[in-house]
Formats: structure tokens, C-alpha cells, sequence
């Protein structure tokens, strides 16, 4: 993969979006309220979206090393504070995977 191809690629998938609806980016602009928070890994292998089945706006998602959730990191904080405080999320999904190299990392 070669960053032109990620250039291609990304302006095939706004007019695939376009040719399915004009109006795509407009209605996903007007707002989000998902219901769910997912915090997971950063891992190359695993996406949230495809985990959960679900489509843009959906789910709020954060991700870092070994999906850690940590009293002192603010990242990880404001986007828990964001989603409950402001987004009214219903659930929060701590999700990790096999095989996690952050996690055998930091043992
Ligand atoms: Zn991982």
C-alpha cells in the first residue's frame, strides 16, 4: 500500500458514498448520537465498525495501545466524559482482542 493508493482510494470511497446518496456528507454533518462508546485497541487488525456491524454515527469510538482506560491519561477521559456527559451514550463497550502486543508489551 503507498500513500497515493490511500489518496485513490479514499477519493473512490466519497464518490461511492455520493453515488448511493448526494446528500451522504450533509446528513452525517448535521449531528451524531450514537449509543454506544467503543474503547479498543489501536491494533491495525481490528475496527470497531466491523466488530460491531455498525454504520457512521453509530458508534463513538477511542482507541489506543492495549485499549487502556487509565484515571490519568485525559485523552481516554475527555472522550469518556464527552460521550456520557454530552453525547448521552447508553453503553460502553471495553473491548480487547487475542493476541495483544500492547498488552504482552507492557508485561
Ligand atoms: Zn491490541
Amino acid at each position: 500500500m503507498t500513500i497515493e493508493r490511500i489518496f485513490e482510494n479514499n477519493e473512490k470511497w466519497i464518490a461511492g458514498k455520493l453515488a448511493g446518496n448526494e446528500n451522504y456528507f450533509r446528513d452525517l454533518a448535521k449531528g451524531q448520537q450514537p449509543e454506544f462508546l467503543y474503547i479498543g485497541c489501536s491494533d491495525s487488525r481490528v475496527t470497531a465498525e466491523d466488530l460491531m456491524g455498525v454504520q457512521p454515527g453509530e458508534v463513538f469510538v477511542h482507541r489506543n495501545i492495549a485499549n487502556l482506560v487509565n484515571s490519568v491519561d485525559l485523552n481516554v477521559m475527555s472522550v469518556l466524559n464527552y460521550a456520557v456527559r454530552y453525547l448521552k451514550v447508553k453503553h460502553v463497550v471495553l473491548c480487547g482482542h487475542y493476541n495483544c502486543w500492547g498488552v504482552k508489551a507492557a508485561m
